[in-house]
Formats: C-alpha cells, sequence, structure tokens
C-alpha cells in the first residue's frame, strides 16, 4: 500500500473526509509536490519549540478539520519573529477559534516557515458531474475571487493542456514579470500541474483539492497551504 493511500485511509477511518493543512500537505508532498514544510504543535510549549526548530520567522495556523477557511476565523497568524510572538499568536488562534467554532474539534496548531514573496497562483480539481475531475488554473487574491481569471482542463492534462491553460489567463503577463517583479518558472508550474493531474488520476478518492495559494519564483514553486477533501463522508 503506498504511504498516499495510507494518509486517506488514516483519514478515512477516523470517520472525516476533510483533511487538516498538514495532513494535505503530507499527501501532496508523498505525490512530489513541492509544499512548504509544516508541524503539528498540540500545545504552546510544542508551538514555541517547532518554532525555534524551524527558524523565525514563523506562520502558525489552526489545525482543525472543521475549520475551512482560517483566516476568516482569525486561525491564522503570519510573520512571527521571536517565541514570545509565536506565544501569544497560539493565544490568540485558540481564543479567536474557540470563540468563533465552539464545537469544533481542534488538533491543534500547523507551524510552518514563512515563505518568502512570491507571485501568488493556485491550482484547485474539482469534480464536473459530465466530465469527472476538471483541474483550475489562476493567478491567488482578487484576480481569482473578483475576477475568476482562471482556466480549465479536463484529468488527465497532457503538457500541452499545462502549457496552455497558463498561457490563456488573462494575467499571464504578470507571470513574464511585470514591472520589476521577478518572471516565474513557467515550466516548474507546467509540471506542477502536470503532477497534480497524476495525483488525481492515482485517487479516486479524493472528491476536491485546492492548492491556495502556491508562491511561484524564478526558481520553482511551493505551496503554503492545502485543502483535500475525499468523496462521502
Ligand atoms: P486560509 O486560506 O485557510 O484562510 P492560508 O493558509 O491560505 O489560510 O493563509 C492565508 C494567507 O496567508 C495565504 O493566502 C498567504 O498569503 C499567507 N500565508 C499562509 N501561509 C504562509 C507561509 N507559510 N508563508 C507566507 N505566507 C503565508
Ligand atoms: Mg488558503
Amino acid at each position: 500500500m503506498t504511504t498516499e493511500q495510507q494518509i486517506i485511509d488514516r483519514v478515512s477511518s477516523e470517520g472525516r473526509n476533510v483533511l487538516t493543512e498538514i495532513e494535505a500537505k503530507e499527501l501532496l508532498k508523498q505525490a512530489g509536490i513541492s509544499v512548504v514544510d509544516t508541524k503539528l504543535a498540540t500545545s504552546r510549549e510544542e508551538a514555541i519549540s517547532i518554532s525555534q526548530q524551524l527558524g523565525f520567522p514563523v506562520v502558525l495556523k489552526i489545525a482543525s478539520s472543521d475549520v475551512v477557511h482560517k483566516s476568516d476565523a482569525g486561525g491564522v497568524k503570519l510573520g512571527l519573529k521571536t517565541t514570545k510572538q509565536a506565544g501569544k499568536a497560539y493565544d490568540d488562534i485558540m481564543k479567536a477559534i474557540k470563540k468563533q467554532y465552539p464545537e469544533a474539534k481542534i488538533q491543534g496548531v500547523s507551524v510552518q516557515k514563512m515563505a518568502r514573496p512570491g507571485v501568488e497562483v493556485i491550482i484547485g480539481m474539482s469534480k464536473d458531474a459530465q466530465f469527472g475531475p476538471v483541474l483550475m488554473f489562476g493567478l491567488g487574491g482578487i484576480l481569482v475571487e473578483i475576477l475568476k481569471d482562471v482556466s480549465f482542463r479536463i484529468v488527465p492534462l497532457v503538457p500541452r493542456d499545462a502549457r496552455e491553460m497558463i498561457k490563456e489567463i488573462k494575467g499571464y503577463p504578470l507571470l513574464e514579470g511585470y514591472r520589476g517583479q521577478e518572471p516565474v518558472d513557467v515550466a516548474n508550474l507546467e509540471e506542477l500541474i502536470l503532477k497534480v493531474s497524476n495525483f488525481v488520476e492515482q485517487n479516486p478518492e479524493v472528491a476536491e483539492l485546492d492548492l491556495n495559494p502556491i508562491f511561484a519564483y524564478s526558481d520553482g514553486a511551493v505551496a503554503v497551504d492545502a485543502r483535500v477533501i475525499l468523496e462521502g463522508g
């Protein structure tokens, strides 16, 4: 049995169909997809010691399969530079979540390094009643939320599909290095899209997937957030 399957089976056996960010990243990492190294802390002390191990600045986020939109709920604290800030962030996250989601089952807090800024892109997968799994690509932030500047292809994708879906979004010039911004490694993004397509093909239990955002650089890309939802449940 693959490690990917083990992660999926473990989540299913707990009667859940929503993976935490940590589980989703673990799963995608197994599939060769680059994600920010993310660890679970189950106490304030552990959050601080993991932060020290990883090296500041760090990010703390709520780890709960009942909280899907983490920052909306006050569950994301970015750019923490000291143990004091990390400790306070832990307390603030717990307080905010307990207030807004009194019923939520909390696994802990995820700790990860603050990734350097890049161009934010997203890759998503959802299942269409007619076409089956469909991949989406777009630029992150307001470009996707307000302008819906995204492209779609049906899984499985061939290399040409990946190339075309990147080039056909209106915001493509931003990836080529707009106004002094570093140009993005587009070939690497193509590979990333193909890896996601392959992962989706290999894991039919995955109902929905979101890498939002991925930070794209001139020398690669890394997903800082991941969401995976399984079929059923
Ligand atoms: P959610 O989408 O559940 O609200 P995210 O994990 O996407 O939470 O975090 C919200 C935002 O914080 C992201 O869109 C990204 O801009 C920023 N962010 C999250 N993780 C990191 C990280 N490791 N390094 C830098 N920025 C991050
Ligand atoms: Mg996100």
